[in-house]
């Protein structure tokens, strides 16, 4: 979400965690994160367990994410402005079963998110319906890379069950959703004609 889209200090959070590698950074080029307090007594035991475990950024990842969070607002107004658009794609397409996105009206958690952030961010997750396989999906990607890491410029997919979620037992993985068949997609800021074009695609290639 980023500060741009949500701020849970003012929703009553005590601590912010930002992973800085993603839309912060927003270039998939560097690792970095953030704990974020309005709290006195909370910023001073961070900062003593900071300097005492030695978590320093180094000075080129530094003026990397200061570039990179110069163009936070344009980049997720272009990556939301997307994200909506492919959503909506998807929502209507006879090959996808469902679609998980916190920005469609009849999402799970959109009145929440409504009321919580600017708009539904820029990750999108959705399933094929059986019959359709997954593998050729993304094999019939051009545009779009398969990749663990989401946030960046670029448009990225990856299948949780097989790669970000791996490690986790099957029936626990199915059980909070990750199912073999769920695809993520992380939208990028490409024009998004596009992104659909390379959706339809990889769902093309998977029908086949
Ligand atoms: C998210 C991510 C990490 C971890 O970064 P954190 O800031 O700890 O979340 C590392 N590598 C890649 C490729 C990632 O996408």
């Amino acid at each position: 979400m980023t500060p741009y889209l949500q701020r849970p200090l003012e929703l009553g959070a005590d601590i912010v965690v930002h992973s800085a590698t993603k839309y912060l950074g927003g270039h998939s080029d560097l690792v970095a994160g953030l704990a974020v307090t309005n709290n006195k007594e909370i910023a001073e035991r961070l900062a003593f367990t900071q300097n005492a475990v030695g978590a320093v950024l180094g000075p080129f990842d530094s003026f990397l994410l200061i570039r990179g969070i110069k163009t936070l607002g344009v980049r997720l107004d272009r990556h939301t402005e997307n994200a909506d658009r492919i959503a909506r794609y998807l929502e209507q397409h006879e090959a996808v079963k469902h679609v998980y996105y916190p920005g469609l009206p009849n999402a799970q958690g959109y009145e929440i998110n409504k009321k919580q952030a600017k708009n539904g961010g820029a990750m999108i997750s959705f399933e094929l319906y059986e019959g359709y396989d997954i593998k050729k999906f993304f094999k019939g990607l051009k545009l779009i890379s398969l990749a663990e890491s989401l946030g960046g410029v670029e448009s990225l997919v990856c299948h949780p069950a097989t790669m970000t979620h791996a490690s986790i037992p099957k029936e626990i993985r199915e059980k909070v959703g990750i199912t073999d068949g769920l695809i993520r997609l992380s939208v990028g800021i490409e024009k998004v004609d596009d992104i659909i074009l390379d959706l339809n695609a990889g769902i093309n290639a998977a029908k086949a």
